[in-house]
């Protein structure tokens, strides 16, 4: 036996499903033979493409939910349908802050259990196993699940790959909203979208981040260039985060951003592993650092031992001359 059907909790971001969302259905779809995008709102012909070229069968959608909280009322669709006997047997959300909000109401409204921070999963007779990473990331544990109405794992981004299957557009079909008493009072009065230049942080091909070692907030200014300079983007470890220099949006790691460039670059950053397990799976890393004993050299393929402030602004000079 294996799992019947999985349904993936679906973000769009301008109109097309988010990179999270499209991880999740490639493994979904190794997992299931039925696999569905659940949509807080409406499925646009596109959307329908997507979702069918990366292997879900079908949309489920709201239909418009107005300025109501996503959470609130995709929770409370998937638990109707799953009381109605017409549910999926497992339910996978991103961990962005829209997919910990279903995932928790959806565990309150069903009172079925939720794996958290998951970055594998495999199927063991009719059930989903999750593995997420303890202590820091040092150790891997699998759990299992043992019951209950609907098995409901929260995703880690960058767990798996998205690719494409070449499937036609899925099916859309309407998922049945519910009444959901007071917290439908609750409304989204406005949005601030965060300015940045370049491409997102954990989208990038290239990240440059820079940690305490920089010495002070002022030369982040330097990772900032070098980041520019390679067309990347400029991440940090927490303790600069937490320190004030930058915004917490810029932080790489267990309790900040997982990132999966094609180079990392680490400027004065220690290598903690909580810092390690947001970015080690980058294909190439490069760090600079004074203390040749720092554990981010245990990751890297190339470290160079150096004072940032003697080499960065070299290594900057040298790509300005090559641009
Ligand atoms: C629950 C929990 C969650 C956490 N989550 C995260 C997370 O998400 N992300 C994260 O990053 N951290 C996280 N941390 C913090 C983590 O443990 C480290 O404290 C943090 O990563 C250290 O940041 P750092 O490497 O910038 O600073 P430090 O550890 O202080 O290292 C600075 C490094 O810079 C080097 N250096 C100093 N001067 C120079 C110079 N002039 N040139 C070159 N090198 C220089 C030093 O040799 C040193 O290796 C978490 C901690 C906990 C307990």
């Amino acid at each position: 036996m294996g799992i019947s059907s999985i349904w993936v909790y679906g973000e769009v971001v301008d109109g097309s499903l988010s990179t999270m969302t499209t991880e999740m259905l490639a493994k979904a779809r190794t997992l299931a033979d039925d696999v569905s995008v659940v949509l807080g709102g409406e499925a646009s012909d596109a959307l329908a493409a997507e979702a069918g070229a990366h292997g879900a069968s079908t949309i489920q959608a709201t239909g418009d939910l107005g300025q109501g909280l996503q959470g609130v009322h995709v929770a409370a669709a998937i638990a109707g349908a799953v009381d109605a006997g017409s549910g999926p047997a497992a339910v996978l959300a991103g961990t962005t802050y829209d997919g910990r909000d279903v995932a928790a109401r959806l565990s309150v409204a069903l009172d079925a259990p939720v794996i958290t921070n998951v970055v594998d999963l495999e199927v063991d007779g009719d059930a989903l196993v999750g593995t997420e990473p303890v202590f820091g990331g040092t150790t891997n544990v699998k759990t299992r699940f043992t019951g209950g109405k609907a098995q409901i794992a929260l995703v880690r981004p960058k767990s798996f790959v998205a690719e494409e299957t070449g499937g036609g557009a899925a099916a859309v079909t309407a998922l049945a909203t519910q009444d959901v008493g007071a917290a439908g009072a609750a409304q989204i009065v406005d949005r601030f979208v965060e300015e940045s230049d370049g491409p997102k942080l954990d989208e990038a091909g290239f990240v440059v981040s820079g940690g305490r070692g920089l010495g002070d907030a002022e030369k982040f200014a330097m990772v900032e260039e070098m980041a520019s300079l390679v067309g990347g983007a400029a991440g940090a470890s927490r303790a600069i985060v937490d320190a004030g220099w930058v915004p917490y949006s810029s932080q790489v790691g267990q309790t900040g951003k997982v990132v999966k460039p094609d180079v990392y670059l680490a400027l004065g950053i220690s290598g903690a592993t909580q810092h390690l397990v947001g970015m080690k799976g980058s294909k190439h890393i490069i760090a600079i650092n004074k203390d040749e004993e720092a554990p981010i050299f245990g990751v890297a393929d190339l470290g160079i031992v150096g004072d940032v402030h003697n080499v960065v602004p070299k290594l900057i000079e040298a790509l300005k001359a090559r641009a």
